[in-house]
């Protein structure tokens, strides 16, 4: 009560010098926790498992964590013999396929799995044709062997998940 008092005097008497308040949150908010389900990933489960590791070691607002148990994930990964695509629903939710046809023209397989949670973490295609971005997928050469981010890629997702970015369900397809 008197605690209330005193900060609504306090703040009364901020007002009236008219200083801004600075409010500065906490000091470091704990980062959103994806969990994603590689079960259905067949032969690619170690690639999606390393694909998840890259952006975690690059962001520090979002991490990917395999689901455990009685949870439902917020990203489920298959398996076939299409392009590599990916499904979003909403930021951090939704599936992707690592499809056997770009892994059979011989794209670098961490590039193709890091691509795809990049989708889910909100980023566009980009197709610059640099191997430097990761976002730029197949227009980069077939022998890019870059599977994370740019330092621009990696800022933008720290930015989607601080803010909370609004993203639409959309489809991205990885075609050659
Ligand atoms: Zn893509």
């Amino acid at each position: 009560m008197l605690l209330k008092k005193l900060s609504a005097l306090l703040f009364a008497i901020v007002a009236m010098a008219g200083l801004q308040v600075v409010t500065t949150g906490p000091a470091a908010a704990a980062p959103r926790i994806l969990y994603y389900d590689a079960s259905q990933a067949q032969e690619f489960v170690a690639v999606v498992n390393q694909g998840a590791q890259i952006w975690n070691s690059r962001v520090t607002n979002v991490q990917l964590q395999p689901v455990p148990a009685g949870r439902t994930p917020n990203i489920r990964v298959y398996a076939d013999n299409g392009w590599p695509r990916t499904y979003t629903t909403s930021l951090g939710n939704g599936r992707w396929y690592m499809g056997r046809e770009a892994v059979n023209d011989g794209y670098y397989q961490p590039r193709i799995a890091a691509h795809e949670f990049g989708h889910i973490l909100g980023l566009p295609d980009n197709r610059t044709g640099r191997c430097s971005d990761l976002m730029s997928g197949s227009s980069a050469p077939v022998s890019c062997t870059n599977a994370y981010p740019s330092a621009t890629e990696a800022a933008t997702v720290n930015t989607n998940f601080r803010t909370s970015a609004t993203v639409p369900a959309q489809v991205f397809v990885f075609a050659g």
